[in-house]
């Protein structure tokens, strides 16, 4: 599969998925000009020309219509330059410019307009003859309004992609990912996101190889071309050479058959060297991990993402049949253990903002989580009645996330009392005894945790976002990757805080951020005080073993020491006199 008269070459990012992809790439540009290119199959190619001739027809019956009424309303000067635009439309070194790439290159119109549109453009703002300079807004004037045609007549969506890709893409939503790792792509190679990017979250939800961070790759990769992804060292390869190839093509088969093994796991707490036993528990994002809890040997959900389920429906909200068929299923594949379901974290980055009609300039800062759920109550009174009736079949808590003040908790408290009658009252059985938690994730919350604590039944610190507000540093912009520091002292604090306050008033408290995924963070975490970890499932079995070389004692003694330094790169230097 290699091109010999094409040379190798890597691009280095962010490993954000572990596993190794083999395929062929499907380089999707999307961010800045929203033109996607996708290729077009041998029989689609004259219904992509034709589907491109008909735009023509559009786009030539909207100039002739606008020429009409300049006409009439702005004189013969500005008519004229609509008249320019419609010769274009009948030009063959614009239009057969179009036809030609798109029959060449095998892409669809909309790439291909905007190739020709580059070329003719550069070409133009060469020439001397300002009149002929001027040309150059035509070409632009006029390729926008075909590729809104284009947009407007057949749409192209993913499900065009063939088998097997390596998606190599400048920007990709969570959505995105969850429905193109469920059919046809192998792997992501992102240019935005880092390693706590929801994209990225799902992507390890999947057990999908991904890598963020990739600088320039979208534009420089084209479809077809061969590719190795690594997602354990952050890696993508263009035109690999035959030995390379071979080299990935074991480490590939060596990767499946360690994790097969690892596979077989007991469902038992991770235990130090020193005999303090640390709970592993899981995060869940899709359904279909629910069977992985076993599997790997998690002890019940800790985190269950459930704005990950609005996706399963989307457009549509999901009923409270399918809120309560879902956590029940989760409630009793993580029996004896317990599951807790975090309400809706809508807003933000995260979805749904055409569905709650959010326009905001700072949506990171603003309606997301709680503070949504408090604002549209009726789209999450159904999710609750759901989580309530399906409390009666198993262990189940609820949380809120983003909680920044305790009237958060009151008011959420108060409604899921108000529902919990509400439920009795339709005949249905409850359990009585639904345990209301919070997320500690935003600074003000690890501040007052002593006060939350007074009044919240359990604790779940989300140091994905913690990090993020704690360290005014966007977890998704890999501008500022390098000052997302999860040993950053101030962190450190906050969680210390929050463990010392949750210890003293007797509530359970757990970490259900990517850190805990992390072997080269847990110890820092046991250190911290914390013996309640949730993480992507598949990521107990080496968890575990991490855990039985560890001296929690050690590693209080040495974290006490922490606390009181100036760096993140100080504290990692501590630590590793500690971890073996
Ligand atoms: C977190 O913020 O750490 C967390 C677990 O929540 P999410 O990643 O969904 O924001
Ligand atoms: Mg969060």
């Amino acid at each position: 599969m290699t091109d010999s008269r094409r040379p190798m070459r890597v691009f280095s990012g962010i490993p954000v998925s572990g596993g190794i992809a083999i395929g062929r790439a499907v380089s999707i540009l999307s961010r800045a000009l929203e033109i996607v290119r996708f290729p077009i199959g041998g029989e689609g190619i004259e219904a992509e020309v034709e589907r491109f001739h008909f735009a023509v027809g559009e786009t030539a019956r909207g100039i002739e219509g606008t020429r009409d009424r300049s006409g009439e309303f702005l004189g013969a000067e500005l008519a004229a330059i609509f008249g320019a635009h419609a010769l274009l439309l009948g030009d063959p070194s614009f239009v057969g410019a179009i036809e030609q790439r798109i029959r060449e290159e095998r892409v669809n119109a909309e790439w291909a307009v905007h190739q020709v549109r580059q070329d003719l453009v550069a070409r133009f703002e060469r020439m001397e003859d300002p009149y002929l300079r001027e040309r150059a807004h035509d070409i632009e004037d006029v390729s926008r309004q075909l590729l809104q045609n284009l947009q407007g007549v057949g749409h192209h969506d993913f499900s065009e992609l063939p088998d097997g890709v390596v998606l190599v893409a400048d920007d990709l939503t969570p959505s995105e990912a969850i429905r193109l790792g469920r059919s046809k792509v192998i792997g992501f190679a992102v240019e935005s996101g880092g390693l706590t990017s929801h994209t990225s979250i799902i992507a390890r939800s999947l057990d999908l190889p991904a890598v963020c961070g990739l600088t320039h790759a979208p534009e420089l990769v084209t479809n077809d071309d061969p590719v190795v992804l690594d997602g354990e060292i952050g890696s993508l390869i263009l035109n690999p050479t035959e030995e390379v190839l071979a080299r990935y093509r074991a480490k590939s088969l060596e990767q499946r058959s360690r994790r097969a093994a690892a596979a077989r796991e007991e469902q038992l707490p991770a235990v130090t060297a020193d005999g303090v036993a640390i709970e592993l528990m899981a995060n869940v994002d899709l359904p279909e991990e629910i069977d992985e809890l076993r599997r790997f040997g998690a002890r019940g959900i800790g985190l269950y993402r459930s704005e990950f389920l609005f996706l399963e429906t989307e457009p549509r909200l999901p009923s409270e049949e399918e809120h309560y068929a879902l956590y029940r299923r989760l409630a009793e594949g993580a029996a004896p253990f317990p599951t807790v379901i975090r309400t809706y974290d809508l807003g933000g980055r995260k979805l749904a903002r055409e569905l709650m009609h959010l326009e905001e300039e700072n949506p990171v800062l603003g309606l997301r989580g709680i503070r949504l759920t408090l604002a549209r109550p009726q789209i999450f009174r159904t999710q609750l009645r759901g989580v309530i009736r399906a409390a009666a079949h198993g262990e189940v808590w609820v949380m809120a996330p983003m909680v920044s003040r305790v009237e958060e908790l009151r008011q959420f408290r108060a409604l899921v009392d108000e529902l919990t009658e509400e439920v009795a009252r339709d005949g249905h059985p409850t359990s009585g005894d639904l345990k209301v938690g919070v997320m500690i994730e935003v600074p003000a919350a690890a501040l007052i945790a002593d006060v939350l604590a007074r009044e919240a039944d359990f604790f779940s610190i989300g140091t994905n976002d913690l990090i993020q507000y704690a360290l005014a540093v966007d977890r998704n912009n890999r501008q500022v990757a390098d000052l997302y520091q999860p040993l950053h002292p101030a962190l450190l604090r906050m969680i210390r805080s929050t463990v010392l306050a949750a210890r003293a008033a007797e509530i359970p408290v757990s970490l259900c951020g990517e850190m805990a995924a992390d072997p080269r963070h847990v110890p820092l975490l046991i250190g911290l005080g914390l013996r309640r970890l949730s993480l992507n499932p598949r990521a107990v079995p080496a968890l575990r073993a991490v855990a039985a070389k560890l001296d929690a004692g050690a590693l209080e003694r040495c974290v006490a020491h922490c606390l009181d330094l100036g760096t993140a790169a100080e504290v990692e230097r501590e630590l590793a006199g500690v971890v073996p």
